[in-house]
Formats: C-alpha cells, structure tokens, sequence
C-alpha cells in the first residue's frame, strides 16, 4: 500500500488491522521491556487523541517508540511530523521498515536515542512507556520528559491503584492534569511470563495528560487579588 498523506475516512478498526499487522521485537529485551503495542490499543488511544484534535497537522513525539507502531498510526492519521525516539539501534530499523511498509517513512524522523537526550518541542506525545513491572519507576523518565517537550501526553500505564495514585500525584507535581479516557486489556506474548500461558493479559488505562496553563492555575487566586 502507498499511502504518503493521511488515510483519510480509515476507520478505528482497518487502523487496528494495520497496526497489528507490523513487524514486531525480534528479540524482545526483558530490561527495556519491549513488548509492542497490540494494534487495537494503539488504535484506541491514537483515535482518541485525532478526535481531541491532537494529531492531524501536528508535530507528535513517540517516546519509546519500539517497532514503530504508535509512530506509524499517528502519521496514518494525519500527523505533520512524528519524531519517532527509541534506545535499542536493533528496534529503530523494525520501526523504519514498518513505517517503509506503509509509506509513512517521510513523515517520521528516527531518533536513536535515549529518551532524556530528545529535546524538540512538539504539540503532542504519544507513548507506551515501560510498565515498570521490570524496573520500579521506569515510566518516569519519559513522563518527564513528556511534560517538558509537549502540553498534552497520551500514555498508556497499568490499571492499579499504586499507578493510578502515582500518575494523579506525579502530573500534579508538574502542572499536569491527568484523565483517564478508557481501560482496556493489553496482550503481551508470554516470554516475559515463564511462559505459564500463551499470552498474558493485563488491564491498561489510556491516559489524557494535560498540562495546567499558570493563569487557569492561579485564577482563584487572581480573581481574589483583583477584587481586594
Ligand atoms: N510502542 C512500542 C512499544 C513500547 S515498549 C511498540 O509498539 O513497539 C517500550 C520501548 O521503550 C521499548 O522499545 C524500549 O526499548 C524503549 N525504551 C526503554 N527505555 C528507554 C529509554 N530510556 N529511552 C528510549 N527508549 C527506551
């Protein structure tokens, strides 16, 4: 399929269809917990941000971006530009032919980086960062990140009460309003589980995360002050 510009009228589940259809880790790192993001999750959240109007004509960052799923949806969904950011040089190239494989390669950019060093300012992230099941907190280096490059952040976390606390305290703390959209289950082949099934299914919430702009913030306040 040659596709360069947005697939327009392509419905939530054709983009699931594509999306599922990628290449993925040829060899999963437990460490960097690679596993990619089932394609009717990555259609579900990245349908949600085109219908907030984050996504068509819009620089988007993938933070963690793996095999490229998330990147790929997003520029099949109009996005101007996605900077596609990823550590592991081996993932980067599956990412680059399965943007290849749908003709979205000009519209992404690869960065083969560690998350910290991306430092472009775009309108919206889009990520699936590590579950920290491997590594306590590593979802909170792209967090940060996250809110020092864009204003609103799509993420996908674990549906548990420890993460959810953490994720309303953690945004707060840095101007930012986190909403959940919706919760859905997430497949993750079962390599990283002792193999005890197939597949393992864990529940996932799909974040809005949205930064609190300092005169909302302080609106109270100025009213009072303005008042007196
Ligand atoms: N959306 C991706 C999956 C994300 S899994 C897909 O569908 O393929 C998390 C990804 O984050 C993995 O590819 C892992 O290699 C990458 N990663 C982990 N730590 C990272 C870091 N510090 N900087 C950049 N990428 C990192």
């Amino acid at each position: 399929m040659r596709a360069g510009n947005a697939v327009r009228g392509m419905k939530k589940k054709h983009l699931a269809m594509l999306l599922s259809r990628l290449e993925g880790f040829p060899e999963p790192k437990p460490e960097l917990e690679q596993y990619r993001t089932p394609g009717d999750v990555a259609a579900e959240l990245l349908w949600l941000a085109y219908s907030f109007g984050d996504i068509e004509g819009k620089a988007v960052a993938d933070l963690g971006a793996g095999t490229g799923v998330l990147s790929v949806g997003a520029a099949l969904l109009g996005a101007g530009k996605v900077y596609a950011v990823e550590v592991d040089a081996k993932a980067v190239e599956v990412a680059k032919r399965n943007a290849c494989s749908l003709g979205m390669e000009e519209k992404i950019e690869f960065v083969n980086a560690d998350v910290t060093e991306f430092d472009r300012r775009v309108d919206t992230v889009v990520m699936n960062p590590p579950f920290g099941s491997q590594r306590k907190h590593a979802d909170r280096p792209f967090l940060l990140k996250a809110f020092e490059v864009a204003d609103v952040v799509y993420s996908i976390h674990l549906a548990k009460g420890e993460v959810r606390n953490f994720l309303e305290a953690f945004s707060r703390e840095h101007n930012f309003i986190p909403r959940i959209l919706t919760t859905v289950y997430f497949e993750i082949p079962a390599q990283f589980f002792f193999h005890r099934k197939r597949l393992e299914r864990i529940t996932t919430d799909l974040y809005r995360l949205e930064r609190v702009h300092f005169f909302e913030k302080h609106l109270n306040f100025k009213g009072h002050h303005l008042r007196g």
